[in-house]
């Protein structure tokens, strides 16, 4: 995490002043200590007002849109328009995915890229409270009950210039009473370019044979989740599917934060 004025702030809003703040109850020491630390929106920054609400404020959580019904039971492509039954979607029937089920939290959009982005390539962790939040009560109720929730893995080198990998970050916040079932059993073979200018043909080229179990890993007959932060096209999550199901996996489900909804679908 780098140090700079809002991760300070961040910080200790979130940790050790949010814990001594949790036992004032007078409502002076509380006004005065939001004075001194005050919260801003994670997307707009925006002074919060209420405070307790969450980490965005109101009129950018307005703009979220939450995934759920109708949607591709597959792939969890919400239909934003047609108000009918769900059913797959084109893409699952002409190439049914490797895993059996995905769900998304949220549709990706400039909010929540911000988000995103500031968690990922800015250190600034405390995004996590939010996602958190969404994971409660969500689309991830209609996931079966795993064995093992798998990351996708970083290589090495990234880990190494990150400090951490978000996957494993939102696997954590996403099932908190699961966190014994988090394995790293997969691994990167290669150091893949960024995923985000290349289409879906390039996508499934540069991601080919690039996951790997490690030799020592038993995962015949398990149910397992793929934890990622963004669908995209689900070629990322599809390949680690395939590397868990050839390996004897009873079925790989995916849990991904944010995916990407295009306006026609
Ligand atoms: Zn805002
Ligand atoms: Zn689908």
């Amino acid at each position: 995490m780098t140090l700079n004025l809002k991760n300070m702030r961040n910080f200790y809003s979130t940790n050790t002043f949010g814990a001594i703040r949790s036992r004032w109850s007078n409502n002076w020491s509380e006004a005065f200590f939001k004075l001194l630390f005050p919260q801003a929106c994670k997307s707009c920054g925006v002074i919060i007002e209420s405070g307790d609400k969450g980490e965005i404020c109101p009129s950018c959580l307005a703009q979220i849109t939450f995934l759920g019904t109708p949607c591709c039971p597959v792939c969890g492509l919400m239909f934003l328009k047609s108000g009918g039954d769900s059913h797959p979607c084109g893409t699952c029937k002409s190439t049914p995915p490797f895993f059996s089920q995905a769900r998304s939290l949220v549709r990706y959009s400039g909010d929540v890229g911000t988000l995103i982005h500031s968690f990922k390539f800015r250190g600034d962790l405390s995004s996590l409270v939010t996602f958190g939040r969404w994971a409660e009560n969500s689309v991830f109720s209609s996931l079966t009950p795993p064995d093992y929730i798998i990351p996708v893995p970083l290589h090495a080198k990234r880990i190494q210039e990150r400090g951490f990998n978000q996957a494993a970050l939102l696997a954590q916040v996403f099932f908190p009473q699961q966190k014994n079932k988090i394995k790293h059993f997969l691994y990167r073979r290669k150091n893949t370019t960024s995923q985000t200018q290349l289409g879906g043909v390039e996508r499934r080229r540069n991601l080919k044979k690039c996951f790997a179990l490690y030799p020592d890993v038993d995962v015949r007959n398990k149910i397992i989740y793929v934890v990622d932060d963004v669908y995209t096209t689900g070629t990322t999550v599809n390949e680690c599917a395939k590397v868990l199901m050839k390996a004897g996996a009873r079925c790989v489900e995916v849990a991904t934060l944010a995916m990407v909804v295009r306006e026609n679908e």
